[in-house]
């Protein structure tokens, strides 16, 4: 895949796929190397879910929820180590939206039309200068246009026991194997059925099955793709830090 880029607009890479592929690892590693911000989206879906728990707002008010979202303050800032922190309205949240239950309210407000449409633009915006974005519909509704499409995905055991890493690695208490499978099985059911922007590669997407690849191969595996289609993006030293 080649698209011409404008010399006027900054470079887009989207990394889209189901819960637990490996999204946002590789997306944060492979921002590193080309030097351009990350953009989790999934993090905006459960600011949404978050900030309507603490409001009182159902999960299914759609109305109530797409206000919301438009007048959502999330900010993602740097911080010292290198990591990120993600505030709504000035708060914290960055371990809060983590947890199991948001994780299911994010898949269950992100099904909503008025809510993705009300997200639209503060991802537009949040990418304008180039990024590295990850989600479910980067490729296809967001990011039409991205320089290059990466589609992440890997079987469902695979991505359970990822999730119970990372979680550990967090120092949080993981849920049993069984519970964290049933958990994503229903995220990724809702994603990949849900009237809009249903969980999909986009037809321009590199699909990348990382079920039996390290973390370290498959970023090596997404700079080449990188490197072949958009040779101006990788530069001498990044091709393979
Ligand atoms: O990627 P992450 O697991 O943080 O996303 C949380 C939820 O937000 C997903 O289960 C999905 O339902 C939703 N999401 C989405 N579109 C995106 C990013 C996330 O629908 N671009």
């Amino acid at each position: 895949m080649s698209i011409p880029r404008e010399s006027s607009r900054r470079p887009i890479v989207v990394i889209d796929g189901p819960a637990g592929a490996g999204k946002s690892s590789v997306a944060r590693e492979v921002a590193r190397r080309l030097g351009l911000p990350m953009l989790d989206t999934g993090a905006l879906y459960r600011s949404v879910a978050l900030a309507a728990r603490r409001r009182g707002i159902a999960w299914d008010d759609e109305a109530a929820l797409a206000r919301l979202a438009e007048g959502l303050d999330v900010r993602f800032e740097p911080t010292a180590d290198g990591g990120r922190r993600v505030l709504l309205e000035g708060d914290d949240v960055t371990e809060a939206i983590r947890t199991p239950e948001i994780s299911d309210g994010a898949s269950q407000v992100s099904a909503l039309p008025g809510v993705r449409r009300a997200l639209l633009d503060l991802q537009r915006d949040l990418g304008s200068r180039g990024c590295v974005a990850e989600g479910r519909d980067m490729g296809t509704v967001v990011f039409p246009d991205a320089d290059v499409k990466f589609f992440l995905t890997a079987d469902l055991a695979t991505r359970a026991r990822r999730r119970r890493d990372q979680l550990e690695a967090d120092g949080r208490a993981a849920p049993p194997l069984e519970e964290l499978e049933a958990s994503i099985a229903r995220r990724d059911e809702r994603d990949a059925n849900r009237a809009v922007a249903p969980l999909r590669p986009a037809p321009d997407a590199i699909v990348l099955d990382t079920s039996r690849a390290g973390f370290e191969e498959v970023v090596q595996q997404v700079m080449a793709h990188i490197a072949q289609c958009c040779p101006g993006l990788v530069g001498v030293s990044d091709a393979g830090a």
